[in-house]
């Protein structure tokens, strides 16, 4: 399941844009399910990523074996993104759930939003730290609230009364993120402020797009955010239109990188709303959005209401998988 594996007979465009933009397509027959699952943006993998990527390329293989499993039986892209975007969260290889960066007082501070898109319908949390599956509580959001968006202090509220699984500190620590954030904490400048380069560049944050045999499609973010982040930060991927969105009409769209680019430019949701008022396909819509951003800010994956899988991204890798019904599945790590 690994980028060699790829067959000439489907549609698949591997085009280096510009400096470093990259870009994978895959085209479905219409009625079928897809799916694209990312797991972060990333900098350069140094010699000694090489196992931390073959684990994460692993991973990501199992989940979308899983997916592709439950969209082949049926499942809605509703469950198939919550089911992934979960997997992931407990796995502590990614920057999501269990394995999240901490923030710059030491603390993980978690993000993230659900949202479907046969009726517009969202839920997202952001800023709580005692929440095993973020995913889950924002699709309850979504489901048992009249709202959107819960953050911090309110979110746990909300967590505590629906009963969802939490954890202390100690669950969603582990021993590289401590070492990165006393690398991070070493680099501060007088401003309290780390500085980030290109090698820091967030890693891990996971997102998962689907389109179910129904057509309905579906998009899910989850996130600890950027390593070293200022209390309270929060980035795109709780911000429905800017790391997340879903419209049958048009797209679903998960994304990854620094998050506050992404909500200036209303990402996600620029990526639908391209196709919708310019009548433009995903890829190019995509890439239009894409083209906006500045040099190795980030990525996205993207299906629209015809099975096709999108993949952009202008960093030096991004973790991605995706599938479609009836072509092979797919992971890659880098270029
Ligand atoms: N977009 C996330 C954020 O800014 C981070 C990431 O995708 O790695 O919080």
């Amino acid at each position: 399941m690994r980028s060699q594996a790829w067959c000439p007979v489907l549609v698949s465009i591997v085009v280096l844009y510009g400096s470093q933009c990259m870009t994978e397509t895959l085209q479905a027959e219409e009625g079928r399910w897809a799916v694209a699952i990312h797991g972060g943006a990333m900098g350069r993998l140094g010699p000694d990523g090489q196992q931390r990527r073959a684990q994460m390329e692993a991973s990501l293989e199992r989940v979308l074996q899983k997916a592709v499993a439950e969209l082949t039986a049926g499942a809605s892209s509703l469950d198939v993104v919550e089911m992934v975007v979960k997997a992931l969260e407990d796995d502590p290889l990614f920057n999501a759930g269990r394995g999240a960066v901490l923030n710059a007082d030491g603390h993980h501070e978690l993000d993230a939003s659900i949202m479907e898109g046969r009726n517009l319908r969202c839920g997202a949390v952001a800023a709580v730290r005692t929440v095993k599956n973020p995913i889950s509580l924002a699709r309850l959001v979504m489901e048992k609230t009249q709202h959107v968006l819960l953050v911090a202090e309110g979110a746990e509220a909300f967590a505590e009364q629906m009963q969802v699984a939490r954890a202390e500190p100690e669950y969603f620590r582990t021993p590289e993120r401590v070492s990165e954030w006393e690398r991070l904490r070493s680099r501060q400048s007088p401003d309290g402020q780390a500085f980030l380069r290109e090698s820091d560049l967030p890693f891990g944050t996971v997102g998962c797009v689907a389109r179910d045999r129904s057509g309905n499609l579906a998009a899910a973010t989850s996130t600890g955010g950027i390593a070293f982040k200022k209390f309270g930060r929060v980035g795109d991927s709780p911000i429905i239109g800017a790391g997340t969105y879903a419209d049958n009409q048009t797209c679903a769209v998960s994304c990854t990188g620094r998050g506050e680019e992404f909500i200036r430019r209303a990402v996600a949701f620029q990526v639908a709303l391209q196709m919708r008022l310019r009548d433009v396909p995903l890829d190019q819509a995509a890439q239009a959005v894409l083209d906006q951003l500045p040099p190795a800010s980030g990525g996205l994956i993207a299906v629209d209401h015809r099975g096709n899988v999108v993949v952009r991204f202008n960093t030096p890798a991004m973790a991605r998988a995706w599938a479609a019904e009836g072509q092979p599945p797919m992971v890659v790590l880098g270029q």
